[in-house]
């Protein structure tokens, strides 16, 4: 089985470009939704014991948004935050691959950190989700109802398009429209799906 990180920028079209991957029975590993359950569930409490009880909400939940506060503006707060929950997430993905079925071809695991995490180590080869600065930030204010001033805030902790060129495999530029995308996504399918393990560096 080949093992296939997908990245890219902030609103780049990584999760966009997953589900329409899955609608073709590609298994998917989505870490950013798993760190966030375990940053409310198992991590919770030892982020709290770091972060302190100001990055709890009234009911005493993890308030999602401070502890973003925090760390989108604090890169040591970010590395701190990262050592707890990383990890974690690198064992659901180890537990997840186990229980794919022997017959897979092909499997794709999509991570916003995938090479600051180190995650990319997993991965056979490594897609990234491209698209102008513009767009990212536009499709994010929309998909979030949030301001241009939190979105570069975010922009400014990820990788430039010249570090992603230069650390991935292959590209999908993902400035058209949602059916251009569909085609793309078509395109590495099957591309993907003629792939073997590279091997093994020395
Ligand atoms: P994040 O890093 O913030 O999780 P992401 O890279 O996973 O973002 P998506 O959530 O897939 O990005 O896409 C961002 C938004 O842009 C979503 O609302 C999605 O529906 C929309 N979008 C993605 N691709 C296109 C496209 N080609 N045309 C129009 N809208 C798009």
């Amino acid at each position: 089985m080949v093992m296939i990180g997908v990245t890219g920028g902030i609103g780049s079209g990584k999760s966009t470009v997953c589900s329409l991957f899955e609608k073709k029975n590609v298994p998917v590993f989505y870490a950013d939704a798993v760190a966030r359950e375990i940053t409310e569930g198992p991590a919770r409490q030892e982020i709290v014991s770091v972060f302190g009880k100001e990055i709890l909400d009234t009911h005493g939940a993890l308030d999602r948004k401070s502890l973003a506060g925090i760390v989108f503006h604090d890169a040591g707060k970010l590395d701190q935050l990262n050592a707890i929950v990383h990890p974690r997430v690198f064992d659901a993905f180890q537990e997840w691959r186990n229980s794919l079925p022997a017959s897979t071809t092909y499997a794709l695991a999509e991570a916003a950190l995938m090479f600051e995490s180190g995650m990319f180590q997993s991965m056979d080869y490594v897609l990234a989700v491209m698209a102008d600065e513009a767009v990212r930030i536009e499709r994010t204010m929309q998909r979030d109802g949030s301001d241009e001033t939190a979105v570069r805030a975010r922009l400014q902790n990820q990788l430039s398009t010249e570090e992603l060129l230069e650390l991935s495999d292959f590209q999908l530029q993902n400035n058209g429209s949602l059916s251009d995308l569909a085609g793309k996504v078509s395109f590495f399918a099957v591309l993907f799906s003629t792939l073997t393990p590279p091997p093994e560096q020395s």
